[in-house]
């Protein structure tokens, strides 16, 4: 018996873990939260318990997973990204080992980088960036980010939970000195079908970005400014339509070299209709 804290990864289906899904295949209960893939939780046995967390507060939930233990159930707690990214994962993995109930945890794909990625930020860039805060915009006794450190930092900004407060978070930021011409990005439902990409100036971004629908993630600094070269391009992964060959040359090398590229990719393709 175990309970398995897994991360689902920020959206799409296809980018959970191998070794969360394989225990998504084959527990006896899922607790999972509104945010994760649907595909997801279908993911699991027909007969499995499937466990809305939706309405139950933190402690019901920490009681819940620790019930479950008990019975000798193999359970998975499904979260959105990695569990211990502003997922109260720690507090449910807390619960358990007080309780002495065995677990484990299975990093997921946490929105911090995933989600400006596919947008076409790279967090860090060489000669850009050389460095990322991530902040909650919403601390759990309520108080203001300490927008003071955070315009100080330098780099990139990477901001959760802010898009409900995008205009207070932002003229936080310029009155704490950060340039109101710094390039900003809302990514909200990054990597999602419905994904939405706004980018702005930092005095303007909450103007321009105020009305996209959650989940979303704010970044601030001069990487946002490579998503007009970077951004949308290229097909999102997900489990349906996943390739069923590995792709990709044997000798990386051989990239350098345009006509042997050619013809390797030529003796793959017609490997491939073999
Ligand atoms: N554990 C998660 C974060 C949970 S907090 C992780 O590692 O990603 C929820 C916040 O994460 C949201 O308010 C939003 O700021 C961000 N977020 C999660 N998924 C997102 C997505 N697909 N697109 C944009 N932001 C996302």
């Amino acid at each position: 018996m175990t309970v398995a804290l897994v991360g689902a990864g920020p959206g799409d289906p296809g980018l959970i873990t191998v070794r969360g899904l394989e225990l998504l295949r084959r527990c006896d209960a899922v607790v999972y939260d509104r945010l994760v893939a649907p595909e997801l939780v279908e993911e699991t046995p027909a007969d499995a318990l499937r466990i809305l967390r939706d309405g139950l507060l933190q402690k019901q939930i920490d009681d819940l997973l620790v019930a479950l233990g008990r019975q000798g159930l193999e359970v998975v707690r499904l979260k959105g990204g990695d569990p211990y990214v502003f997922g109260r994962g720690g507090e449910e993995a807390l619960a358990l080992a007080e309780a002495e109930i065995p677990f484990e945890v299975v990093p997921g794909i946490s929105s911090i980088a995933a989600v400006p990625a596919v947008a076409g930020i790279p967090v860090t860039h060489r000669g850009v960036a050389d460095r990322v805060t991530i902040a909650t915009a919403h601390a759990a006794d309520g108080s203001l980010p300490d927008y003071a450190s955070l315009a100080a930092a330098g780099g990139t900004l990477v901001l959760f939970m802010g898009l409900g407060r995008l205009r207070e978070l932002a003229d936080g930021l310029i009155h704490a000195g950060m340039t109101a011409a710094t390039p900003a990005a809302v990514v909200s439902r990054g990597t999602l079908p419905d994904q939405e990409v706004v980018a702005a100036s930092l005095a303007e971004i909450a103007d321009v970005a105020g009305d996209l629908p959650g989940p979303a993630l704010v970044v601030i600094g001069d990487v946002v400014a490579l998503s007009g070269r970077l951004g949308l391009q290229g097909r999102r992964a997900s489990l349906e339509d996943a390739p069923d060959t590995a792709h990709g040359l044997a000798d990386p090398m051989l990239v350098l070299d345009e006509r042997k590229a050619d013809e390797a990719l030529a003796a793959r393709a017609e490997a491939r209709s073999r």
